[in-house]
């Protein structure tokens, strides 16, 4: 219960979000990052991250946070 965890977090740049629609998904309920839609490459492999499940997903290179728009509508393996 005393569980302290000295954690303070990451130090470095602030991640940016991202948000995508259905229309962005590159994949089944995945986008790639770098997205064509960021401004700033980050130079790292292409990678894929899911957002349909959560509603959104963060890179694990760059920290950019990905969020499904809310309105956007993806097929759950109909
Ligand atoms: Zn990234």
């Amino acid at each position: 219960m005393g569980n302290h965890n000295g954690n303070n977090g990451q130090k470095g740049q602030p991640a940016g979000h991202v948000v995508v629609d259905a229309s962005d998904l590159q994949g089944p309920g995945v986008v790639f990052c770098p997205n064509p839609k960021m401004p700033l490459w980050s130079g790292h492999p292409r990678v894929f991250i899911d957002v349909a499940s959560t509603g959104s997903g963060k890179c694990a290179y760059c920290g950019t946070v990905y969020k499904l728009d809310a309105n956007a509508r993806v097929r759950a393996g109909h």
